[in-house]
């Protein structure tokens, strides 16, 4: 029987905007998957010194950003632990979640690409799930030849394999935050009852939230 396919998508979402929903339902199409689980992550404690949105918030704009979409949900099991979770620890929690009949893939950006090999636990990341790496507008499409030595050249077949073409969007969630700050229009870069709940709670307004 062919696997049931999950791709879980982790990020700050600080705030989720149009370039991480937009990717995740191409991906997930492109995957074949059931759904896609958003999972906002714990943000280390050092970058409380900055007014970005608290966990709360977080959760909250995620969560209305893909309640009409019945092929997405949001899951606080990063939130919830006391200390930011590694993406090894996250995998494996909804690997027993979902049990061994479940094939997952963890969706990244293409910017994230270089930071790979400082992931904790990478290599068993990459046998243990898909790691499934994403296009992304203003970045370098993702070439992995330079890690070969690292991890060799079956690992590499894999993340190749896994490369999904998703539409360039260059909108991220610092260029929103600025924009907010400097009193500019988000429209069109988040859903609209996401903007809703940035106004509403006053977020981003302080010219030190970039
Ligand atoms: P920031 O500007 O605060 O760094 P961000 O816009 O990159 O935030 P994150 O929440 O850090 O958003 O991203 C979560 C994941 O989504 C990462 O893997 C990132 O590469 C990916 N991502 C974010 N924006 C896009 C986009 N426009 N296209 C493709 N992938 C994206």
């Amino acid at each position: 029987m062919a696997k049931m396919k999950i791709a879980l998508f982790g990020g700050t979402f600080d705030p989720i905007h149009i370039g991480h929903t937009i990717v995740a339902d191409a991906a997930c199409e492109s995957i074949g998957a059931e759904k896609v689980v958003f999972i906002p992550a714990k943000r280390s404690p050092l970058k409380h010194l900055f007014p970005h949105a608290s966990d709360e918030d977080r959760y909250a704009m995620t969560a209305l950003a893909v309640s009409d979409n019945e092929k997405s949900a949001v899951s606080d099991y990063e939130l919830k632990k006391s200390q930011p979770s590694y993406t090894l620890e996250t995998v494996r929690y909804f690997q027993g979640h979902y049990g061994s009949n479940a094939s997952l893939h963890w969706l990244v950006g293409a910017d994230g690409v270089d930071d790979l090999p400082h992931w904790y636990g990478i290599v068993e990341l990459l046998d243990e799930c898909n790691l499934s790496v994403m296009y992304r507008g203003g970045f370098e499409r993702p070439d992995f030849a330079k890690f070969v030595g690292l991890w060799g050249g079956e690992r590499l077949a894999k993340l190749e394999r896994n490369v999904i073409k998703t539409p360039l969007i260059e909108t991220s969630s610092t260029e929103i935050r600025s924009r907010i700050a400097a009193g500019q229009s988000i429209k069109n870069m988040v859903a609209p009852k996401v903007a809703e709940y940035i106004r509403e709670h006053g977020l981003y307004r302080s010219s030190q939230a970039r």
